[in-house]
């Protein structure tokens, strides 16, 4: 019998729980999170560039906010629409990936794909400081993790980009731009 040995590692698993009720649509958490992210940091902001953004319906006062998750090559074989008082929304208006099929959580100039980081290098996340409603409430806990590589962000957005635009072409690029040199 053989005993394969995995390495556990604790890792901190963020959260950040969604009071939906308490949300007025506001946007401060996007104003912040675009700010905190432009280049250089807090040079501009453009909620366009947000990693949060706020589905809203103000004459029903119903504000959700949803966050940027991973990006996908794969569009969803079907789509998802939701209902809620009566109001219908737009196709995949909740979902949190960046995606081909749309626009949402993208990098308006590039193109590329907007993941929340959860605002890395800051001991709480901006839009949770900024909720001056509460909406966002942010948690911690410990789990045990196997080792996992996570893709690196420059990965992704190459794969995003291959996506787009074929690999062909992106090497021709990168071939053009050795050449000036
Ligand atoms: S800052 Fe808070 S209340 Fe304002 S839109 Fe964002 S989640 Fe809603
Ligand atoms: S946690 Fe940071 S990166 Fe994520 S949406 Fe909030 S402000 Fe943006």
């Amino acid at each position: 019998m053989t005993v394969e040995k995995i390495d556990k590692k604790k890792k901190i698993i963020k959260t950040i729980r969604i009071d939906v009720d308490k949300c007025n649509g506001c946007r401060a958490c996007e104003v912040i999170c675009s700010a905190f992210h432009a280049a250089p940091k807090y040079s501009s902001n453009n909620p366009a560039r947000s990693r949060i953004r706020i589905i809203r319906d103000p004459l029903r006062d119903i504000y959700v906010p949803v966050y940027a998750g991973d990006y996908t090559v794969s569009e969803c074989a079907g789509r998802d629409k939701y209902m809620i008082d009566g109001k219908e929304y737009d196709e995949c208006a909740f979902c949190r990936a960046s995606c081909p099929s749309r626009d949402e959580f993208k990098e308006p100039d590039s193109g590329l794909p907007l993941k929340c980081d959860m605002c890395e290098g800051e001991d709480e996340p901006l839009c949770v400081k900024w909720c001056h409603a509460e909406a966002l409430i942010y948690e911690e806990r410990e789990e045990e993790a196997e080792e996992q590589e996570e893709p690196e962000d420059l990965e992704i957005g190459l794969e995003s980009l291959a996506d787009k635009y074929g690999m062909d072409k992106i090497m021709d690029a990168v071939a053009r731009m050795n050449e000036k040199d």
